[in-house]
């Protein structure tokens, strides 16, 4: 017999439990059917010798508030901290640099110090005039930002400021990303101001908090999920369901009830509502029977990504060579990772947990979303690329830890907004389906969070 629910979530990772969460508050009898054998998805915490520390997401953006009201509903609002540093640093084959004031990799001026000392002041100059240069009233709705940073500010520009950051934020190469897409608003505002860098200046100073700022919780992330999972077992109606991989998601008319069916191998759950909270290429997956629904989200593009977590002992990190972290351009010589975090340089909680000399650092690995190195000889080659990151001989790891995130980052390539837009139309037109979809509101909680919410009316 199917087990009849009002709502039931497919997916149980942040966005699944907050659509969860909502539906509940509304009085609802609700059902959450998780794949894995834990929730939070690309929310993770991991044990390091005793102490839990993110693999996963580890920070969220403070310019919109959704997280933040959503932590302090569950309580967590004490444990809310700004990171101890956030100066990350730009690894390139000329070397290693303070980040540029920039937006996504777009410098706010060309010749300004931070550029200059990456680039050089006769790139730099050519940069600046090449950004004088009349703008176009129109652009082409589907131009690469690559190609739009070519454009306006040169190659160089392009492949050491813009490359490393697009690929450490989105693991996507600008070249191959719809600008529209991953930054909206910004040809117009490139029209607008008379030049790209000019854009990027005007962009970053009309949102009161940088956007790159973020917070973060002591004890890590995790603990979001945990006061979620517990709120929703102790004081909601809801039923949680692990390790249970749902095959399909369909339509479901019997007995004169019209909704949807959800379908594990084992199990069958019927909702008046469903929704679908999942990364983009398991959705399609399950929606195959919704070929309106299936056909657009087929088409959109994610990409695999690997954090390796690694504890190390060594007093070459106690006065912070990396700053918070840094972004790795692709062309820096011998260098696998696209991005590395100092987690004890970045966050305070962090650094006391683990004492004087033990660091956490984090490496990432999926250039474009794909991961070319292999996994069996990761660990290996983590500590070579911290040994040519920070040009010295490092002790072994003292502990490690491998998360493998495939099709957690949704690719905003071209052709992203049409297939989104399709995408929209159909779900619109689709009683009782809700979509949640990671990474269609932006890679980022706060999209995650406000989507999860509206997935609920
Ligand atoms: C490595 C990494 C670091 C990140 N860092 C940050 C950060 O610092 N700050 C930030 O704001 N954002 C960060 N993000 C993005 C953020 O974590 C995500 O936007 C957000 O967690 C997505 O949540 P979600 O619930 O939509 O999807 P997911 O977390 O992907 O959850 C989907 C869930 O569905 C389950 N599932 C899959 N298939 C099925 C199936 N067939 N049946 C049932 N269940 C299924 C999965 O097991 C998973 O639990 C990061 C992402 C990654 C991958």
């Amino acid at each position: 017999m199917p087990v009849r629910f009002d709502v039931v979530i497919v997916g149980g990772g942040i966005s699944g439990l907050v659509a969860a969460r909502k539906a509940a508050q509304q009085g609802k009898s609700v059902c959450v059917v998780e794949a894995s054998d834990r929730f939070g998805g690309a929310i993770q915490g991991q044990i390091l010798d005793g102490v839990t520390v993110d693999v996963g997401a580890e920070a969220f953006a403070i310019a919109r508030p959704e997280t933040l009201d959503l932590i302090k509903a569950l309580g967590l609002g004490d444990r809310v901290v700004a990171p101890r540093r956030s100066d990350s640093r730009l690894i390139v084959p000329q070397g290693i640099f303070p980040m540029p004031h920039a937006l996504l990799g777009i410098p706010t001026n060309p010749l300004a110090d931070d550029v200059v000392a990456i680039i050089g002041i006769e790139e730099a100059t050519k940069a600046a005039h090449l950004d004088e240069l009349p703008v176009p009233e129109s652009w082409d709705p589907q131009i690469t930002l690559g190609a739009l940073i070519r454009q306006r500010l040169g190659d160089q520009i392009t492949d050491y400021i813009a490359t490393p950051v697009v690929g450490g934020v989105h693991a996507l190469h600008p070249d191959l990303a719809e600008a529209e897409a991953i930054m909206p608003g910004i040809t117009a505002a490139t029209t607008k101001h008379g030049g790209l860098s000019k854009a990027a200046a005007a962009i970053r100073s009309s949102s009161g908090v940088p956007g790159a700022a973020v917070n973060g919780l002591a004890g890590g992330m995790s603990n979001l999920v945990d006061a979620l999972v517990q709120e929703l077992q102790e004081t909601q109606n809801v039923e949680l369901v692990l390790s249970s991989p749902v095959t399909d998601v369909s339509r479901n008319q019997s007995a004169g009830h019209i909704g949807w069916e959800v379908r594990t191998a084992t199990q069958k759950f019927v909702g008046d509502r469903v929704v679908v909270a999942l990364d983009a290429k398991n959705a399609a997956r399950v929606l195959t029977s919704v070929p309106l629904i299936h056909q657009p989200l087929s088409r959109l593009y994610v990409g695999d990504v690997v954090v390796f977590a690694a504890l190390i002992s060594s007093n070459l990190l106690d006065e912070d060579p990396l700053g918070s972290g840094a972004l790795i351009a692709p062309s820096t010589p011998k260098v696998h990772a696209k991005a590395i975090t100092h987690a004890s340089a970045k966050w305070e909680w962090v650094r006391t947990a683990f004492g004087p000399s033990r660091h956490v650092v984090r490496l990432s690995y999926g250039r474009d979303g794909v991961i070319n190195e292999n996994l069996d000889d990761l660990a290996r080659i983590a500590h070579a690329d911290l040994e040519l990151l920070l040009g010295a001989s490092m002790p072994a790891f003292d502990e490690t830890h491998l998360a493998r995130w495939t099709g957690s980052l949704l690719h905003p390539r071209v052709g992203h907004r049409a297939n989104v837009a399709e995408l929209k139309a159909a779900a619109a037109t689709t009683d009782g389906l809700s979509l949640a979809i990671a990474g269609l509101a932006g890679n980022g909680l706060a999209g995650t969070v406000s989507q999860a919410h509206a997935a609920i009316s």
